[in-house]
């Protein structure tokens, strides 16, 4: 499966596949939470925030035709993007569709909206 921009249908991400066995999940600070070619889907585990419930998690290299949000008030973090501000991801038609955390202070992932994506 891979998810494009219910707005436009342009891939948003490579194939991906469900990952069942969540102990492949990694929460060391500054490394990937999620394997590249799997997704989840968050849900009420204290791990992610509550704004990010239902979204679908996968690894920011499996994010593609995507850039940084044009907003710079959404891009904060010290060395990466926190996340923490709103959704800092667009497809290339500057559609929003997701929120990057990849600062050194949380393992790393993109929440991808599934209010602006679908699945195909
Ligand atoms: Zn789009
Ligand atoms: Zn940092």
């Amino acid at each position: 499966m891979k998810l494009i921009c219910k707005l436009c249908n342009l891939d948003v991400s490579k194939q991906v596949i469900e990952l069942k066995d969540l102990s492949l999940l990694n929460k060391t600070d500054g490394q990937d939470l999620i394997p590249e070619g799997f997704y989840i889907v968050a849900d009420d585990d204290d791990y992610f925030t509550p704004q990010h419930k239902g979204f679908i998690i996968i690894n920011i290299k499996d994010l593609i035709n995507s850039n940084y949000h044009s907003d710079k008030s959404r891009l904060n973090g010290c060395c990466g993007y926190d996340g923490s501000d709103g959704m800092n991801r667009v497809c290339l038609s500057k559609h929003e569709i997701g929120t990057e955390r990849s600062d050194c202070w949380m393992s790393h992932f993109v929440a991808v909206d599934p209010e602006s994506v679908k699945f195909v």
